[in-house]
């Protein structure tokens, strides 16, 4: 492996790093300040529409969709491949609105890439090029609240062919994005035939928000924050029409696209993952040189400097492991990379969620409260290591494959 970034990749990094420092950390307290003062806080704060516009002027837009395997069709896009990608994607984890602001944002990454690779052309032309383009967003609902949906066979949702179309009923939860005025379009996995051999009874179908039937429950909240306007809904459908072209690549196919689609999703948030690590260490380094305790300044005690060596090295290690993985995914695939998808999946979530901890407790009391972005930053990384599944599934699957290597 060429540790070296290529030059496609240095030349986004300066480019993002200057927008970043020109755009994004101005637009941070801004939109602190808009969320604030919003009536609604379902609705976007305007200062995000507006990084929008400088990011696409400044060549700054969807960067995340690598060329497809088969066709090398890059829709538009450039055509990042993982590797190329993640350094990029690890400066937008640095800021909670970055990733939004140059189309990168998850949901809408994993369902474009969903759309790209297994939608027909009438899904491409009415929801991946808005996708693209920013002008929507998206979701994507297969958990849900009554079954243990860490084994996605379990989805009991009902997909069933009425005709011409397909009828939808059941409840999802922790559907993100949902929230957001601007989602029009739902990826959902549901069941479609409950006789068919276990991974084929599920499939996914493509749902437009505003089809009769779908209510939402409630917005869930993590460790008491809405993360609104994005947010995370509980929904019902109630007999949840839609056409028989709304399903994706064909019936008993929705585990197929799963392994495609949760493959890129789980690295991005890994790659993120990281920039939050080296924003929170920056932040508690700087913290600990400016303020004095017992005579000393808090960064020359013994007990600070071990702390902030071992997540240095922490943090050199998941990014190690995350662009290994990414470049296992450009060499051979997602699904032969998945067990190295598995292993960061695992691992970062766990050192982030660690170094933030550590950043905060450096920060003292300030740590645990707005002030500071320590404390959601925390909240967030500890939903890494549920959402996509939890550590323990993905935790299974490497130690199932390593085992299976030997006789
Ligand atoms: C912030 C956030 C955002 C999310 N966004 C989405 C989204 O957009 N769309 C969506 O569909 N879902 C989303 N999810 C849901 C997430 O993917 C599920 O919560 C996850 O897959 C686990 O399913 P579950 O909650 O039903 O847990 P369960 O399946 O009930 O599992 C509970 C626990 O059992 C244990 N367990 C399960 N399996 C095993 C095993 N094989 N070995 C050992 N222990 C095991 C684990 O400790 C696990 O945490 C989101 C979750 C969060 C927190």
């Amino acid at each position: 492996m060429d540790f070296e970034y290529s030059d496609r990749t240095k030349e986004l990094v300066e480019k993002l790093n200057k927008f970043m420092d020109e755009v994004i950390y101005p637009a941070e307290p801004v939109y602190e300040e808009q969320m604030e003062k919003a009536k609604d806080r379902w609705q976007l704060p305007k200062v995000i529409e507006d990084c929008k516009a400088e990011a696409k002027k400044r060549g700054l837009w969807n960067m995340f969709l690598p060329a497809d395997p088969d066709s090398g069709d890059t829709h538009g896009t450039m055509g990042l491949s993982n590797l190329e990608y993640a350094p990029i994607c690890e400066v937008l984890g640095r800021s909670a609105i970055a990733s939004e602001a140059v189309n990168c944002s998850a949901p809408d990454t994993g369902n474009m890439e969903v759309f790209a690779r297994y939608g027909s052309a009438e899904h491409k032309e009415k929801w991946l090029k808005p996708l693209l383009n920013g002008e929507i967003r998206s979701c994507f609902a297969m958990t849900e609240p009554a079954v243990a949906s860490s084994d996605a066979r379990n989805v009991e949702c009902r997909i069933e062919a009425d005709g011409d179309s397909y009828v939808i009923n059941g409840r999802k939860w922790w559907s993100s994005g949902m929230g957001d005025p601007r989602c029009k379009v739902i990826i959902l996995m549901g069941k479609s035939d409950p006789n068919a051999p276990a991974y084929r009874q599920q499939s996914m179908i493509v749902v437009p928000r505003d089809t009769p039937g779908i209510k939402i429950v409630k917005m869930l909240h993590v460790f008491g924050y809405d993360d609104a306007p994005h947010g995370h809904a509980e929904v019902i459908y109630d007999n949840v029409r839609v056409p028989k072209s709304a399903i994706l690549l064909g019936e008993g196919r929705g585990f197929e696209i799963a392994q495609g689609r949760l493959g890129p999703g789980r690295i991005h948030h890994c790659m993120r993952a990281i920039g939050v690590a080296e924003r929170a260490l920056e932040m508690a380094i700087k913290r600990a040189k400016s303020r004095v305790a017992f005579g000393q300044r808090i960064s020359e005690m013994g007990v600070t400097k071990a702390h902030v060596a071992d997540m240095r090295m922490e943090i050199d290690m998941a990014r190690l492991l995350v662009l290994k993985a990414a470049w296992a995914m450009d060499k051979y695939g997602n699904k032969e990379a998945r067990q190295q998808i598995a292993m960061i999946k695992v691992a970062v979530p766990n050192i982030s969620s660690k170094v933030v901890d550590r950043c905060l407790q450096l920060h003292g009391a300030g740590g645990v409260s707005q002030v500071f972005k320590l404390a959601s930053m925390y909240a967030h990384q500890r939903t890494l290591r549920l959402a996509d599944g939890p550590d323990e599934v993905h935790r299974d699957q490497v130690g199932r494959m390593e085992i299976a290597k030997y006789n």
